[in-house]
């Protein structure tokens, strides 16, 4: 494991380094880890999953089941069933049956307890979970074990504590639930988005029929797992996996009191639309372009931990990715510089080796969508930069890349790539940074690097983004609100504030 000293140039030694003829370390060697692998063989997988409906499994009316794959692999891993407008039904009925017989009518110390034994028996399956994550979705197995189900269970954990005390959370109100609340969820965070969903909605009184996305459906049914052996009254929670025509048969569904988003903008209108003049309430979490702006005084190689972590986290599969840099002109090329060398010891691979930082793209659809707007980056003139990682021969991976040159005007600083592609930008003033940062359709979130602390507020309160990082990014708390503004939705939630979609405050 000997650390090599390198003379020249390969791709990855850095041009700030290269000019003033310096040698550097080659990590390459020390950093090579033997495969660390995560054992699966301890998941419970059935090979075909049913649809959960008031406490049961039951089969989708119309016979029809698909395949979710892992995309590391391209293998099958289970035959899910593809909910229909009738299994919506089904679902919605039992959904509405439990809401008037039971849940709503049930002491809320009592709601809390089922939600603190489902917090518990997450905690309990953590290993289990993270595995199946990491199959499904691609996701390395070190996020999924260390974020993705801890940050469930704490979900479930934080609502549950609110369940008997929401007199205390809006003092001097009277706080009753909705009814049925129908949720639709993405791929990027299956498990997550589930219980940022189900834990707020079970401990106001609400009860829920949850549609999964399609490529990444069994957490939810392990979940569902979870939910049955809690013992939760049947018809509390429903989980209908299927397409994009499941969800838009929830969202129509006449006896639904209220839809939950978290998707694409494109999908999200298209949602607003169907539900204007219902009555219905909405909450919508959307996509992002998230600005992260770096300061010449900012602790430098912080910052860069901060960027990698902020747009390779989880493929760049992250609503709040911080896929836009903004950098102050003086510090570009030594930052830039610093971004390659890093970017070039990062690991690209097994979603379940331990050693992995950036696993598989999730699914072959997305893959063809990051490679069309790098293309699109290229054509425009901005200057390409991807590490030479090793990529697995099979399934679908993206070595982690970065744009220097892109203008404002560029596809590429405007839409959201949602795979792991940053593009760099400069700026020269405060005022610059923050009305290049505010440049954008979206405003989900935003991260600030500088070791001046009145400018981190200042900026703070300047930018049009629901949450905003000061020399940290992608931190999460579920007594922390999260959502967004413009077109990155309305609604938050966690914290107090993601309890109000699921009440009537009077
Ligand atoms: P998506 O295509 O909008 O899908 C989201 C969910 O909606 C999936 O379950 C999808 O089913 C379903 N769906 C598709 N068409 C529908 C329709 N017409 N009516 C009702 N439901 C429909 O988004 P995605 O590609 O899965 O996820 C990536 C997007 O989510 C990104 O834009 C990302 O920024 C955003 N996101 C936002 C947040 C946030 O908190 N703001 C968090 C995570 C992700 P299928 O899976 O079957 O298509
Ligand atoms: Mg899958």
């Amino acid at each position: 494991m000997a650390i090599k000293l390198v003379e020249d140039g390969p791709e990855t030694q850095s041009t700030h380094q290269r000019r003033r003829g310096e040698r550097r370390l080659d990590f390459g060697t020390a950093w090579e880890y033997a495969p660390a692998p995560e054992r699966p063989d301890h998941v419970r997988l059935r090979d075909r999953y049913g649809l959960f409906i008031n406490g049961r499994w039951v089969s989708p009316e119309s016979g029809k089941f698909f395949k979710t794959i892992n995309p590391a692999t391209e293998e099958p891993i289970a035959e899910i069933a593809e909910g229909s407008e009738a299994d919506v039904e089904r679902a919605v009925a039992a959904a509405r049956q439990a809401y008037e017989s039971v849940w709503s009518k049930m002491r809320p110390l009592e709601r809390g307890k089922y939600v603190y034994r489902i917090a518990r028996a997450i905690q309990e399956r953590a290993r289990e979970l993270a595995v199946v994550e990491s199959m499904d979705g691609g996701k390395p197995i070190k996020e999924s074990r260390d974020f993705d189900v801890p940050t469930t269970a704490a979900h479930f954990f934080y609502n549950a504590g609110w369940a008997d005390k929401l007199s205390y959370a809006f003092p001097g109100r009277a706080v009753r639930p909705l009814g049925v609340a129908g949720q639709i969820i993405p791929w990027n965070f299956p498990l997550l988005m589930a219980a940022w969903k189900i834990a707020p909605a079970l401990a106001c009184g609400n009860t829920v029929v949850l549609k999964p996305a399609e490529t990444t459906p069994l957490t939810a049914l392990l979940l569902a797992e979870i939910i049955r052996e809690a013992e939760l009254p049947p018809g509390v929670v429903n989980i209908v996996t299927g397409a994009g025509a499941t969800g838009a048969a929830l969202v129509n569904h006449p006896d639904v009191d209220k839809i939950a988003f978290t998707g694409s903008t494109a999908v999200g209108k298209l949602i607003q639309r169907a539900l204007a003049g219902t009555g219905k309430r909405m909450t919508m979490e959307l996509g992002g372009k998230a600005a992260n702006i770096v300061f010449a005084d900012a602790p430098l190689d912080q910052a860069v931990e901060g960027i990698i972590n902020g747009i390779f986290f989880n493929q760049g599969h992250v609503c709040c990715a911080g896929s836009r840099l903004l950098v102050e002109e003086g510090i570009h090329d030594v930052l830039v510089a610093k971004l390659r060398d890093r970017m070039a010891t990062l690991r690209v691979g097994d979603p379940l080796d331990k050693n992995t930082d950036i696993g598989a793209i999730n699914s072959r659809e997305q893959l063809e969508r990051i490679e069309q707007l790098v293309q699109v980056g290229e054509d425009e003139g901005a200057e390409r930069y991807t590490a030479p990682c090793p990529l697995p021969e099979k399934g679908f991976f993206f070595s982690p890349t970065i744009f220097t040159g892109v203008a404002q005007s560029h596809a590429i600083a405007r839409e959201e790539i949602f795979g792991p592609v940053l593009s760099v930008l400069t700026f020269r003033t405060e005022s610059e940074a923050v009305e290049r940062a505010n440049n954008t359709f979206y405003g989900l979130s935003a991260g600030i690097w500088s070791n001046k602390g009145a400018r981190l507020f200042k900026l703070a309160t300047q930018l049009e983004a629901g949450v905003v990082w000061a020399n940290t990014y992608n931190k999460f708390d579920p007594s922390s609100a999260f959502g967004g503004y413009k077109e990155s939705g309305f609604g938050r939630e966690g914290g107090r504030h993601g309890l109000l979609p699921y009440l009537v405050v009077e």
